[in-house]
């Protein structure tokens, strides 16, 4: 099985709260790859916050709300619609840490590949926990669909996912 994991596609990320022209970049390219098929199964991650996020220490350290459930800025910047309970994870803080649930038999995995925003955070944070929990799977992040909080934050966390042997395809 090929598996697509696109990270935190959602509006607040692109041009909303936290957006940037990087993220908006992407956006088109993920839309392309989704629409040019190949994955068994495609995963799509919500970042995921309540009113009391400014009191958590995410909040403490980026004063920003971003991806308020029930919000607008929630919601996927894609142009995708086809989400459904099990294509979709919500998730509380940068990294999910229930993978193996959803992805239970690891002789099935051929590959595991990464999108999405922002590389320095989610996707990185989400990458190593799948190379942890899957030391013998071939993962794969492709850099032209990824944007980071910075065009430099970003090149540093292919690095190191490079570092933990992901493949980084398209920098
Ligand atoms: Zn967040």
């Amino acid at each position: 099985m090929k598996y697509l994991i696109v990270i935190d596609m959602q509006k607040d990320f692109v041009d909303g709260s936290l957006g940037t022209p990087e993220a908006q970049a992407v956006v088109p390219r993920i839309e392309k790859k989704i629409a040019g098929g190949g994955y068994d199964r495609i995963f799509f991650t919500f970042d995921t916050h309540f009113s009391d996020y400014s009191e958590t220490l995410e909040g403490k350290k980026l004063p920003v709300q971003h991806c308020i459930k029930g919000t607008d800025g929630w919601n996927t910047a894609l142009g995708y619609d086809r989400f459904s309970r099990e294509n979709t994870v919500e998730k509380y803080t940068f990294g999910y840490t229930d993978w193996n649930k959803l992805l239970p038999d690891k002789n099935d995995i051929e590959n595991i590949e990464f999108v999405g925003v922002c590389t320095d955070i989610c996707v990185i944070s989400n990458a190593l926990i799948l190379r942890a929990l899957y030391p013998d799977t071939p993962m794969t992040v492709d850099a032209s669909c990824c944007a980071g909080t910075t065009p430099e934050a970003h090149k540093a966390a292919l690095t190191v996912m490079r570092s933990c042997q992901i493949d980084i395809i398209n920098e």
